[in-house]
C-alpha cells in the first residue's frame, strides 16, 4: 500500500470538516432560500388586493388575512364556483379565497355554503343573513359610456340586482342634450348593495361601466365633527335655531318663498337698476 493511499485521522478529520463545510454551504443555500421563499409569500400575504372581492363575511382585511388558513373549504363548496384560490402572481395574498364580479358574481345564496365551510371564523358565521352581506360595492363608474347616461334606455345593471329598487334605483333626470328627453340613471345605495356584483357581470358594455370594488375604494368616511343641517331638524323635529326671518328675494318678491324658477318673461335686473342702499 502506497502512502498516498493511507488514510490518516488527520485526512479523515480534513474529510469531515470538507464535508461539514459543504452541508452547512448547502444548508445555508437552502436556508436562504427559504427565507426568499417565505419573504415572497410573507410579501404576497401581506399585499393588499387592490380589486380582489373577498367572500361573503368575510373579516376586515387583516383579521381575515390572520384568520384564513387557506384550506379552500369555502372555495369547495361554493356551489357556482364563483370563488377562486388565489395563486402566485395573482396580486391577492396566497391561497385565499376571492372571485371576480365580471367573472362569476356571487350568486347570494340563502343558506351561505361558504361561510358555513370555513372552519376559522375567517368568514364571519354571524352572517346569517345574505342580504347583510359587504362583499364591495358597486360603483357606477364611467358616466361617458353607461348608455342609461347617454339617455337611451338600457337598465340592465338595475333589472338583475337581486336587491332591485334597494341596492339600485333608476332616479330621473332632465336631459340637457335633447332638452325633451328625460334620462334614469342607475344609482347605488350603499346601506342595500351587498357586493354580489351581477350589475357588473350583466353590464352590456365590452367594459363594464358599473364595477364591484372593495368598499375601502369605493366609499370615503364622513367627517366626525359634520352635522347635516336637515337630518338634525328631522331628529329634533323642527328647527333647532328657531323660526327664521324670511327676507323678501329681489326681484322676486311676488314668488313664494324659496321659488327661484325662471320663469319665459323673467328679466334680470339690469346693473345698477337695484339699489341696495349699500355704499362703501
Ligand atoms: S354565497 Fe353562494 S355563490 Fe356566493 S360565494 Fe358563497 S357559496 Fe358562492
Ligand atoms: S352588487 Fe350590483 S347587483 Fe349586487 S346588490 Fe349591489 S347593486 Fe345589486
Ligand atoms: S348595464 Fe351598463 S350600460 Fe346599461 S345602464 Fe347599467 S351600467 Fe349603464
Amino acid at each position: 500500500m502506497s502512502s498516498q493511499n493511507t488514510v490518516t485521522p488527520s485526512d479523515k478529520a480534513l474529510q469531515a470538516r470538507r464535508r461539514f463545510l459543504r452541508e452547512m454551504a448547502g444548508a445555508a443555500g437552502g436556508a436562504c432560500m427559504l427565507a426568499l421563499g417565505v419573504g415572497m409569500v410573507g410579501r404576497e400575504a401581506s399585499a393588499k388586493p387592490a380589486m380582489a372581492i373577498r367572500p361573503p363575511g368575510a373579516l376586515a382585511e387583516p383579521d381575515f388575512l390572520s384568520a384564513c388558513v387557506r384550506c379552500g373549504l369555502c372555495v369547495r363548496d361554493c356551489p357556482y364556483d364563483t370563488l377562486k384560490l388565489s395563486e402566485l402572481g395573482d396580486n391577492v395574498a396566497v391561497g385565499t379565497p376571492y372571485f371576480t364580479a365580471r367573472d362569476i358574481p356571487c350568486e347570494m345564496c340563502e343558506d351561505i355554503p361558504c361561510v358555513k365551510a370555513c372552519p376559522t371564523g375567517a368568514l364571519d358565521r354571524e352572517l346569517t343573513d345574505i342580504g347583510e352581506a359587504r362583499m364591495g360595492l358597486a360603483v357606477l363608474i364611467d358616466h361617458e359610456t353607461c348608455l342609461n347616461f347617454l339617455g337611451l334606455r338600457c337598465d340592465v345593471c338595475y333589472r338583475v340586482c337581486p336587491v332591485i329598487d334597494q341596492a339600485i334605483t333608476l332616479e330621473l333626470v332632465h336631459n340637457p342634450r335633447s332638452d325633451r328627453h328625460a334620462m334614469l340613471l342607475p344609482t347605488v345605495h350603499s346601506d342595500a348593495c351587498t357586493g354580489c356584483g351581477k350589475c357588473e357581470k350583466s353590464c352590456v358594455l365590452p367594459e363594464s361601466a358599473i364595477r364591484v370594488l372593495p368598499h375601502k375604494l369605493a366609499q370615503g368616511q364622513s367627517a366626525e365633527h359634520y352635522r347635516k343641517g336637515w337630518a338634525e331638524k328631522e331628529k329634533a323635529g323642527g328647527s333647532l335655531i328657531g323660526e327664521q326671518e324670511q327676507l323678501p328675494m329681489r326681484g322676486l318678491e311676488d314668488r313664494e318663498y324659496g321659488d327661484t324658477r325662471v320663469t319665459p318673461d323673467y328679466q334680470p335686473a339690469k346693473p345698477g337698476g337695484l339699489d341696495s342702499g349699500w355704499k362703501p
